[in-house]
């Protein structure tokens, strides 16, 4: 009979037991004399955040282009992001994969669409930093294929042709996806910076391989005039004519929608990653999430990349996404804590296409965070303690029964001595 991990004593929500990856046993348990016993007093237990949009290469651009909106920001960081190279990649994918987990996220998207020199071996040092942080990863393969000469706004030599990201993108679905830990994702990067062609072909390959779709859509008020004058349509006409308003599809942000839009995406059951401090950082706006969620549309949570949010981390998007829903609505009852939790955690999964995490039931994948909660012991409810009180980090974290955080340090690797690497490495782009 194979081990058996007892988790006992948490705030929340009881004890739970796991084997062979799997949750066996939720409630009052009673440990047996072969069972692992941790124990969890003074803890809240929640399921492992799902974070659905994040730009992990961000993270070595950190505090820049601060006063500018998203047009302006992308203006002046696109000439940084060209000058990356594979290994500031992997740097950046580490220290944000690291910073994600330590904040409760047991899996991760990543939109990476930027690919300087033709080079797509990015994306295998942004697995191989999952690998060694030890958390899921739906590796969003980005692309754009529209650059300054064009009329868009990266540099020629971060964008690609067509055929070059088919190619990649059938390479990368071979040698990485299995639907578990490693999941590929097809994400042309935003209807303003790729072309139509490449839109429809990734919808294409995607439903080839039944994998999802990813980009970004209705994030400002600047994209949707431009979609306006380009194409003559709104953003969301846009993606519906090509075939992208559809539940195998996730965008991100999805602020500047009307209610026939919203009603079309929650009917279509295409999913939206809400990126509440990203978007308040660079002043876009304020998603719908009600509406959304009320339209039933699945709503997940997003840090979005760290030089638009330089937290990196999923933990305090649920404090904002609560006091986001209720500025919005000037409604107190709008969004509660408990509905915070259920965005960062079941919602996530559901827009990701997925029904083995996020949540702490028999069946469920064992990918668990573990809260200290000794000082919020003043709090009666667990998850307002944990949504509406100060910051923390996990204390433990454990993807799919591994214990990936123990005692507040990473067991894989040293996030410190990461971030140092981090930071040597950023100096010399702005040198
Ligand atoms: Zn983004």
């Amino acid at each position: 009979m194979s081990t058996r991990t007892v988790l006992t004593g948490a705030r929340h929500p009881g004890d739970i037991a796991f084997s062979e990856g799997m949750i066996v046993e939720v409630g009052a348990i009673i440990a047996g004399p072969s069972d692992v016993v941790i124990d969890c007093s003074d803890t809240i237990i929640t399921a492992g955040f799902v974070n659905t949009h994040h730009h992990l290469y961000q993270c070595i651009t950190r505090g820049r282009a601060v006063g500018c909106d998203l047009f302006g920001w992308l203006t002046e960081l696109y000439p940084i992001w060209g000058r990356l190279d594979v290994a500031d990649v992997h740097a950046a994918a580490l220290v944000g994969l690291g910073e994600l987990a330590a904040t409760g996220c047991t899996t991760a998207s990543d939109h990476h669409y930027l690919v300087p020199r033709g080079d797509d071996s990015v994306f295998d040092a942004i697995v191989e930093a999952a690998r060694t942080v030890g958390i899921r990863l739906h590796l969003s393969r980005g692309s754009m294929d529209l650059s300054v000469k064009d009329g868009g706004l990266p540099p020629d030599h971060v964008v690609e042709s067509l055929d070059a990201i088919m190619a990649s993108t059938e390479r990368l679905i071979a040698q990485y996806h299995d639907g578990e830990m490693i999941s590929v994702v097809v994400a042309p990067c935003s209807p303003f910076s790729v072309s139509r062609e490449l839109m429809r072909e990734s919808a294409e390959l995607a439903r080839r391989h039944g994998l999802r779709l990813h980009t970004h859509l209705a994030e400002t008020i600047e994209e949707e005039h431009h979609c306006q004058e380009r194409f003559g349509r709104r953003p969301v006409d846009l993606l519906d004519e090509w075939g992208w308003i559809a539940p195998d599809v996730w965008v991100a942000h999805g602020i500047h929608l009307d209610d026939a839009e919203v009603a079309r995406l929650g009917g279509e059951e295409c999913g939206v990653a809400h990126c509440p401090s990203s978007n308040a950082r660079l002043g876009a706006g304020m998603c719908r999430v009600t509406d959304l969620v009320g339209a039933g549309a699945p709503v997940g949570l997003g840090v979005d990349g760290a030089a638009s949010n330089e937290v990196g981390g999923l933990f305090a998007e649920l404090r904002q996404s609560l006091y986001t829903a209720r500025q919005r609505a000037r409604d107190a009852s709008a969004f509660m804590p408990n509905d915070a939790l259920a965005r960062a955690t079941v919602g996530g999964a559901a827009c990701l296409g997925r029904d083995d995490i996020g949540a702490i039931s028999v069946g469920m994948r064992a990918d668990l965070a573990v809260w200290p909660a000794a000082d919020l012991g003043d709090i009666a409810d667990p998850v307002t303690a944990l949504v509406l009180g100060p910051d923390r980090k996990v204390r433990d974290l454990f993807v799919g029964g591994e214990r990936v955080i123990e005692a507040g340090q990473h067991r894989s690797f040293d996030l410190a001595a990461a971030k140092a690497q981090l930071a040597q490495r950023a100096s010399r782009l702005w040198a």
